[in-house]
């Protein structure tokens, strides 16, 4: 498997989920298993000497490949999730998204000033979610955080909205 044969197994879907949106739905990728090895084969290269000790997913499409990489990684895993889903006490950011605000969370004891953390999430495209994440991760005190996307919309230069401390890799590139 290569760049270009999982490119052929990711489904452009024409106007979802509003008018003028080409949504790139990794479900058919996700179901082929040459193209899960090569997502958790590429990962792993990219982060097993890093010296990474905690894996967060986003909510929702974050928290297919987290996991299967944090088993590979020997490291935990942690969800970050909309406001109201996460039982015990959290801290929370908000962000304006193109309709209205969100608010996202992480467990008050989820993180510690000694973790090196790495996010990931399944698309980069303006980036508003996941710049959100790094603020709410920041808040621990952590020592350093990475940042992971299978796919990365270039044209929509989301990666500029980043602080520069922090390393951005994206799997694929449209
Ligand atoms: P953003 O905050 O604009 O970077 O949006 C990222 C989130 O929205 C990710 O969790 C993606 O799953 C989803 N998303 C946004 N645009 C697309 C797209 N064109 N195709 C697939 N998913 C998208």
């Amino acid at each position: 498997m290569n760049i270009e044969e999982v490119k052929n197994n990711i489904r452009d879907v024409i106007d979802f989920p509003i008018k003028g949106i080409v949504f790139k739905d990794l479900t058919t990728a996700f179901k082929n298993a040459d193209c899960m090895k090569f997502f958790e084969n590429e990962m792993y290269n990219l982060y097993k000497d890093k010296g990474i000790t905690k894996i967060i997913g986003i909510e929702s499409r974050g928290f297919i490949m987290a996991p299967i990489l944090g088993n590979k990684l020997n490291i935990g895993f942690v969800p970050i999730r909309k406001k109201g889903k996460l039982p015990a006490e959290t801290i929370e950011v908000s962000y304006t998204k193109e309709y209205g605000i969100d608010t996202i969370q992480l467990h008050k004891d989820a993180l510690n000033e000694n973790d090196v953390v790495l996010l990931h999430d399944d698309l980069l495209a303006t980036g508003g979610t996941m710049k959100a994440a790094c603020e709410l991760v920041r808040k621990f005190g952590v020592k350093k955080i990475y940042v992971n996307f299978l796919v990365e919309l270039d044209f929509l230069k989301g990666r500029e909205v980043f602080d520069s401390d922090i390393q951005i890799d994206s799997l694929i590139h449209y």
